[in-house]
């Protein structure tokens, strides 16, 4: 009888939280809430996905990576924010209680490690499911409920500790990603594709501010059509042309047609599609690398299945 060699087992897909990300709270009415992660964490449970998820604990970031993305400044202002009772608000929409900063620094940790485990190839894909998110969170600013920019501590982690020379940003937020615009527009080691609906919060971009940025505004009531449109024909060739080391994607679930804070209809199904596609570019120029970390998503039920769609397709595609 031949010898068959088996295949290969597939790399697992990491699932990276904390503790620290559920107790971070903004008051009892604030949409950005430790339930969210309950949602997606039941829902992985329930489909029977959570099975095939590889679960790390978040380490916090370190001062030299939050540093290659915001100011000294800007970390020194947030520390001394840190309240030891109560809440306190950094803008109107973003506060910290006394666990935020915790939770902070293992959300942007969390993207981190999920970028030393696929690049050392114990993973192939990660899924962060951490908070507070971190898209809007600019180089000195913190913003829209987010504190540091996970996603952008992560790439550039990539790029500085891992010698990577090209990476793509893909968020598909219903919000813009002012904050991952600010810290890479001009930086040509990053492409950056993104959707959101507009005019809405941060009301920014409408322009595109530097080739790297490929920025698609979609008008209130889009759906599921015009969003792939714009996938096939906008994202997809700048990906394709880019030829990206590593993908990271700001997953928020906020697009879809079920969440309170947007007016765009997508359904679970285009996180489904969006995922597949994007595998597909990683599987032709990344070795199949992906990380993914959480934004938005406000509508719990919603967040759950959507956020469970697009593990799926990490795990499968
Ligand atoms: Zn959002």
């Amino acid at each position: 009888m031949p010898r068959v060699d088996p295949e290969p087992a597939p790399l697992p897909t990491a699932y990276i939280t904390h503790p620290a990300c559920m107790k971070h709270e903004m008051g009892p009415y604030h949409p950005e809430c430790p339930d969210r992660l309950a949602a997606i964490n039941d829902r992985l449970i329930a489909s029977g996905l959570d099975v095939y998820l590889r679960h790390y604990e978040a380490p916090p970031v370190t001062r030299e990576q939050l540093l290659r993305v915001h100011s000294a400044v800007y970390l020194s202002e947030i520390e001394h924010a840190s309240p030891s009772e109560g809440l306190h608000f950094l803008d109107p929409d973003t506060a910290l209680n006394p666990h935020s900063l915790e939770a902070a620094r293992c959300a942007a940790g969390a993207v981190v490690l999920a970028t030393d485990l696929v690049m050392r190839g114990e993973c192939r894909r990660a899924f962060c499911a951490v908070r507070p998110p971190g898209h809007h969170a600019e180089r000195r600013r913190a913003m829209g409920f987010c504190l540091y920019n996970n996603v952008a501590v992560g790439a550039m982690h990539a790029l500085d500790r891992h010698g990577l020379d090209r990476v793509a940003v893909i968020d598909f937020d219903v919000h813009h990603g002012n904050g991952t615009e600010d810290v890479f527009s001009g930086d040509e080691r990053v492409l950056m594709v993104s959707t959101f609906q507009h005019p809405l919060y941060p009301y920014s971009g409408a322009d595109n501010p530097a080739p790297n940025m490929v920025n698609v505004p979609l008008p209130e009531g889009a759906g599921s059509i015009e969003f792939r449109e714009v996938v096939r024909e906008i994202w997809l060739p700048a990906l394709e042309a880019f030829r990206p080391q590593l993908l990271f994607v700001s997953a928020g679930f906020d697009a879809h047609r079920e969440d309170p804070l947007a007016g765009l209809r997508l359904v679970e199904g285009d996180y489904a599609w969006v995922t597949r596609e994007l595998c597909h570019v990683a599987g032709k120029h990344a070795h199949g690398r992906i990380v993914s970390t959480l934004e938005g998503g406000y509508a719990l039920s919603a967040l759950g299945r959507s956020a469970a769609e697009h593990v799926k397709e990490l795990v499968a595609g």
